[in-house]
């Protein structure tokens, strides 16, 4: 009988694990140390006292749906159309009723589910599972011909051949005894494990079959890379590059220090370094103008001002001024929350008093601090100077303030209104921080805030979609905040 089948964990109490965050860090660490499928138990944890008392009874992950299963979901007729409720009048959803979630998905399609890589700051294995689920590549080039064939709007282009990672499609451990054994949180992480299989010639495979199909001109692919496994394939990252790039790849390194690195459990940056050279090499054979756009994030646990200072100068050294950055938010069930909340690492043991095999975390809180680690990652904005100075002048790094262009910052500081635009993006959201914006300087402010685009008092639109919120009949109670439509 398997583990799973004889045995299950006690979690301690939801009162507990709320009221006590070393537990709550314990907790957290056991509930992913059971997400394989194969050996995964069931937890039980306790809710409530007295007369409401009961269990909670939290079951193991299901077994990964085969490639006829997941060709069965998704070879359903989907209407491939959001809901009529949101369309206009003419039951379309242009112009006005244009909803930015679905046309990011409209002519993009999902080859896989699941993730293998196990980042802290994200929750995917725990939503979509650690095993790789591959849909069936006669499956997946028939989406296509019903997208080319009854997607309104389809010019040819599709937007994405992807999954929650683009490359991990058909990979996985190579015997199915050794799976089902393994109780490692990642098989990508401290390195590629040996088990792994990383052979990306099936996905070769569709992408040639695809942008050889008739009315298909291109086909992008917008999912994140894990580049560390693309690497291993010369081939694959050829065949990316020189057909699959719309001029940008974004790829998320995360970080450039080895102390965030190892809290959300991701490669050192000498892989993206091998990734680039190869990406240059691909793009300048196919005769291309594409680039590379990292992403990383501030004030991820673990992460110190030493260690964003030195992210903006390996950002300033290699030419990238970010535009997009996100500083780090702690999430559901994500094991970085877990750091975030208890400020002990649940990738290693969890003991009451912090012991040599356990370790506390540098947490990065409150305002302050995590404005500055933002303000390291955009070192290139005036708005973020005087910050960055002061900080610099603190670190006794007084010497990367200067005119030169081995300084992070210069000496001067010019009139911004305290606003920024992106290079890139004209419609980017203007940030207008009260304290940096004078009498001098309020002019030039108010005429870069698109005041059309400020919401109406009293609505709220909800944060994917950017719609209002559905009528749901429920009665409005007056002073309280409208909740979101999902
Ligand atoms: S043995 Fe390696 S490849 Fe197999 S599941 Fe475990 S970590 Fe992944």
């Amino acid at each position: 009988m398997p583990p799973r089948d004889r045995s299950v964990i006690r979690l301690p109490s939801y009162e507990q694990v709320k009221s006590d965050p070393v537990l709550y860090a314990h907790a957290s660490r056991v509930l992913h140390l059971e997400t394989n499928p194969g050996n995964a138990r069931a937890l039980v944890q306790a809710h409530g006292e007295g007369a409401t008392a009961r269990d909670v009874w939290i079951n193991p992950p299901p077994i990964p749906l085969t490639t006829a299963e997941m060709d069965y979901v998704f070879d359903l007729p989907y209407a491939r159309s959001p809901h009529p409720a949101y369309a206009d009048e003419n039951g379309s959803h242009d112009h006005g009723t244009k909803i930015p979630a679905w046309e990011m998905i409209r002519f993009s399609i999902n080859i896989m589910r699941g993730c293998f890589g196990g980042c802290t700051f994200c929750s995917i294995t725990e939503h979509e599972g650690r095993i790789i689920q591959s849909r069936s590549e006669e499956s997946i080039i028939k989406e296509i011909e019903d997208i080319r064939d009854k997607v309104k709007g389809f010019t040819g282009t599709i937007s994405d051949l992807g999954g929650p990672t683009a490359n991990m499609y058909r990979l996985g451990c190579k015997t199915p005894e050794i799976e089902a054994a393994c109780r490692k949180p990642s098989c990508v992480y401290p390195g590629i494990c040996q088990n792994l299989t990383t052979n990306h010639d099936p996905l070769i495979k569709i992408y040639r079959r695809g942008r050889a199909l008739k009315g298909v001109k291109k086909i992008l692919i917008g999912s994140g890379m894990r580049y560390d496994l693309a690497i291993k394939s010369p081939e694959y990252v050829k065949e990316l590059v020189t057909h699959h790039v719309g001029g940008y790849l974004k790829i998320a390194p995360e970080h450039t220090e080895s102390g965030p690195l190892t809290k959300m459990m991701k490669p050192g940056i000498g892989n993206y370094d091998k990734f680039k050279q190869m990406f240059d090499k691909f793009t300048l054979e196919a005769g291309k103008k594409q680039f590379l756009i990292p992403y990383f994030i501030a004030a991820h646990p673990g992460t110190s001002d030493a260690d964003m200072m030195n992210l903006a100068i390996w950002l300033k050294k290699h030419g990238f001024r970010a535009d997009q950055v996100q500083t780090f938010y702690p999430s559901p069930m994500a094991s970085a929350t877990a750091m975030y909340h208890s400020g002990r690492n649940p990738l290693r043991k969890i003991h009451r008093t912090v012991e040599s095999d356990d370790e506390n975390v540098d947490v990065v809180r409150g305002e302050k601090r995590r404005r500055l680690h933002k303000a390291f990652l955009r070192y290139h904005d005036p708005n973020n100077w005087p910050l960055l100075r002061e900080a610099l002048k603190a670190m006794g790094r007084a010497d990367l303030i200067g005119n030169g262009k081995h300084h992070l910052i210069p000496t001067y500081q010019p009139v911004t209104g305290g606003c920024y635009e992106s290079a890139r993006k004209k419609n980017s959201t203007f940030l207008t921080i009260p304290s940096m914006v004078t009498e001098k300087t309020k002019p030039a402010a108010a005429a870069r805030t698109p005041s059309a685009a400020k919401p109406r008092p009293g609505t709220v639109l909800t944060q994917h979609t950017g719609l209002p919120p559905r009528e749901t009949g429920a009665k409005r109670v007056p002073g309280k905040p409208v909740r979101k439509g999902r």
